[in-house]
């Protein structure tokens, strides 16, 4: 038998230090313990791939452990100063602990600060599985066991952490191999049946990292999508998947690769991309989303209100909801995002009116100020295809210079001219603010001469 590869080398050279020391750690304890602990998926998969994605503490460290994982959780958790969350039904825990405890004096490597960090332990156990019928019948260890019931073989492989095989990748199903070929490949023919949500998953990274979905794996969820397996699954799992895929930087990618294979449809009616137009229309919008990224403004975009905005074009309210519910969003978020909808829905003849007929930007600003920002983007979409360029462009400035214009003068001010407290003066200070905005003041002195002006006029 061939020795197995030892990525020691690459392992501390491509990751932060407090990661390796964290990994020695837990190797020091899996031997004082008598058990072999590794850390297997995403984690593996990336450092092997060598992709830059060491950022404590997004980093996911997840380890199996041939033993009992949530022992070992409570034994890690000590020596690192840190807590454990237990699902004892999974037989898993997370340790959460400081950043600090990892870091020494001269270990500036990134701009810390005190963080909370996190480490997944699960339980591999020979008895905990039911062996599946593709398994040749050798008996595996647990930790081969645990890796045989994943998704891709570039997620299928764990590197040993204990102290005297440290480093050592376990890889049975060649992901080294399926990584220099650039292939999502998956376990076994069953792996749809088992999972449908692993198409989403299969997708995600072929275009995260620019792979192929191999034949079979596309053949296999062709399938899975024709035995309507998609249809049946839990509406939860689909938009857990589906908000990770939003976060991609390939989102749009995924979007149109999850049409090619149908797999939107399949999820609900309504996100069809059915129409010649569809395609170029979230597109666009995409396009849109990236050049407001870009903007760096503080007002954050709900990933997954754009995407249902965007990809309920045309789509009745009911069909909408439907969407809603399919997803299993909370009740909560479906009263927000109807609200937000036919908020949209309601203003967007304004916003035309108001381009046609030439208004100042002070009157887009009322019709728009409460507006979700996730709407005025579906806007800026839609209303070039109808309106052309110059919509488009007024609207673009609207969102990164006009929706968060301030006014240099205060209520303050407004009292010490005189004005008594209450609503008049939150009034004046609006009225000051639209005049900025149309560009008839700039600067506290004309701010505080405009709002006499005003107060003059309102005391006549
Ligand atoms: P990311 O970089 O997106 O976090 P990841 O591989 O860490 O990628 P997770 O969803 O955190 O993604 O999954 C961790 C590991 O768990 C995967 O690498 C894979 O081995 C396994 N896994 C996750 N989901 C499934 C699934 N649906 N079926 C089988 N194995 C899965």
């Amino acid at each position: 038998r061939l020795a197995k590869r030892n990525v020691q080398r690459i392992l501390r050279l491509r990751t932060p230090k407090e990661c390796v020391k964290a990994l020695e750690i837990v190797g020091q304890l899996a031997d004082e313990m008598g058990v072999s602990v590794y850390v297997v998926g995403g984690f593996v998969r990336d450092l092997i791939m060598d992709r830059e994605k060491w950022r404590w503490p997004n980093m996911d460290i997840d380890l199996v452990v041939e033993g009992d994982g949530i022992v070992f959780a409570y034994y890690l958790a000590e020596l690192l100063g840190g807590r454990v969350r237990e699902h004892k039904e999974f037989m898993t825990a997370i340790v959460l602990f400081p950043s600090s405890r990892l870091l020494d004096k001269n270990d500036f490597q990134f701009d810390h600060e005190e963080q909370e960090l996190r480490i997944d332990v699960a339980t591999a156990r020979l008895e905990y599985y039911q062996s599946p019928a593709v398994l040749p019948t050798v008996e595996l260890s647990s930790i081969r066991m645990d890796l045989t019931r994943r998704d891709f073989t570039i997620n299928a492989m764990a590197i040993k952490l204990n102290t005297s095989s440290f480093g050592e990748l376990e890889d049975y199903f060649d992901g080294q191999g399926d990584i220099k070929q650039k292939t999502i490949r998956i376990l076994h023919a069953l792996s749809f049946v088992d999972d449908p949500t692993r198409a989403l998953r299969a997708i995600r990274f072929e275009q995260r990292y620019d792979f192929k979905i191999s034949m079979q794996c596309e053949r296999l969820i062709r399938n899975a999508v024709a035995l309507q397996l998609i249809q049946k699954l839990d509406g939860k799992r689909i938009l857990a998947e589906l908000e990770i895929i939003l976060q991609e930087e390939s989102v749009l990618e995924c979007i149109l690769r999850m049409q090619d294979f149908n797999l939107l449809e399949e999820i609900h009616s309504s996100l069809s991309l059915s129409h010649a137009n569809d395609v170029d229309f979230v597109t666009e919008a995409y396009r849109v989303l990236d050049w407001y990224d870009m903007l760096y403004l503080a007002e954050k975009i709900d990933n997954l209100l754009f995407f249902l905005l965007v990809m309920s074009k045309g789509v009745s309210t009911g069909e909408f909801k439907g969407l809603l519910e399919r997803l299993c969003l909370s009740s909560v978020q479906v009263e927000k995002y109807l609200f937000i909808r036919s908020q949209l829905i309601g203003v967007q003849p304004k916003v035309e009116a108001w381009f046609e007929k030439k208004r100042p930007m002070s009157s887009l600003h009322l019709l728009l100020k409460n507006v979700a920002m996730e709407a005025i983007l579906y806007m800026v979409v839609r209303l070039e295809k109808e309106h052309g360029e110059e919509l488009k462009r007024q609207l673009s400035y609207y969102i990164y210079q006009v929706r968060h214009e301030k006014i240099d003068i205060t209520g303050n001010d407004i009292l010490r001219l005189g004005v008594e407290q209450g609503a008049k003066v939150g009034e004046i200070l609006q009225k000051v603010l639209l005049a900025k905005i149309d560009g008839i003041i700039a600067g506290y002195d004309e701010e505080i001469v405009y709002a006499e002006g005003l107060i003059n006029k309102i005391i006549i």
